[in-house]
């Protein structure tokens, strides 16, 4: 049987409350042989990312919480010479054995995803354990799951949750680690910009916006704030022509969406 967590970006508000009960989970609590106690300091099981996209006044803002994928083929479990990484047959949840990590460090190397930490004090890796201490003693769920107010942290049987898991992605893919850590709507990159008249000193409403990509065409017209964004792009390259009955077209090439981008205030001028 594998436990899989699926976390859907879309309702999570950034209120940090999983941060934090991981931390109250394992901070000074030593859950031997599931895990020995998480420094104050220095590490984070469960990080939430804060990502600001754009520019002023054209900014979104979400927030990943990321943490161990617990992997189908977990790279950490295969690097570590001592044979203290393993998978839980009853719900596939990788944990390091406190007793038996030499502190190579060897599975931190490994792990593409930063999530193992080092505990200078007891030499020894560290991670999210799935908190397998609290599901071997009743609980149908770990703490951060059970803290998160909007449900933005789902935890089940991946057969049971698979309707949320279509369609949702996983992070570095490319690492082929088979990660069991699910991720929906993480919103793609944005173009956005704000269309006026120099001369009439006002906004243009509208205005026809249209961007392409390769074969792909985006179509639309600026609101009554003369304002248009292009949402959820994938990165790419693009095109833009902006125009309006009346006025010169503006045009924008070679348009790179590795980061969302405002194009600011972009002036049209009369005919
Ligand atoms: S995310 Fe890293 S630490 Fe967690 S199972 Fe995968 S390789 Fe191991
Ligand atoms: S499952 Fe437990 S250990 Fe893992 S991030 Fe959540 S609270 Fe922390
Ligand atoms: S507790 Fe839930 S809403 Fe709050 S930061 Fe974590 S995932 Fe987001």
């Amino acid at each position: 049987m594998a436990k899989v967590f699926v976390i859907d970006v879309a309702r999570c508000s950034g209120c940090y409350n999983c941060q934090l009960a991981c931390k109250d989970e394992h901070v000074g609590n030593d859950w031997t042989p599931y895990a020995k106690p998480q420094p104050k300091i220095g590490q984070f099981w469960l990080k939430v990312q804060e990502n600001v996209c754009g520019s002023l006044p054209k900014v979104k803002i979400h927030y990943i919480p990321k943490f161990c994928n617990h992997c189908t083929k977990a790279a950490c479990m295969e690097a570590c010479p001592n044979e203290a990484i393993y998978r839980r047959e009853q719900d596939g949840l990788i944990l390091i054995d406190p007793e038996k990590c030499q502190g190579c460090k060897a599975c931190q190397t490994a792990c593409p995803y930063d999530v193992i930490y080092f505990n200078e004090e007891l030499k020894i890796s560290q991670k999210c354990t799935g908190c397998a201490h609290l599901l071997d003693n009743g609980w149908s769920k770990p703490r951060c799951v059970d803290v998160c107010p909007t449900q933005t942290l789902r935890f089940g049987e991946e057969e049971e949750l698979k309707d949320l898991i279509e369609g949702a992605e996983v992070l570095k893919p490319e690492s082929g680690l088979g990660p069991k850590v699910y991720y929906r709507n993480i919103p793609g990159k944005f173009i956005a910009g704000t269309v006026y008249d120099p001369v009439e000193k006002d906004v243009v409403e509208g205005a026809r916006c249209l961007l392409t990509s390769g074969s792909k065409t985006w179509d639309i017209v600026t609101d009554d704030f003369g304002d248009f964004w292009f949402k959820d792009l994938p990165i790419g390259v693009f095109n833009l022509v902006i125009s309006a009955p009346g006025y010169e077209p503006k045009f924008f090439n070679d348009l790179k969406t590795s980061e969302c981008i405002n194009l600011g205030d972009i002036a049209l001028e009369k005919k």
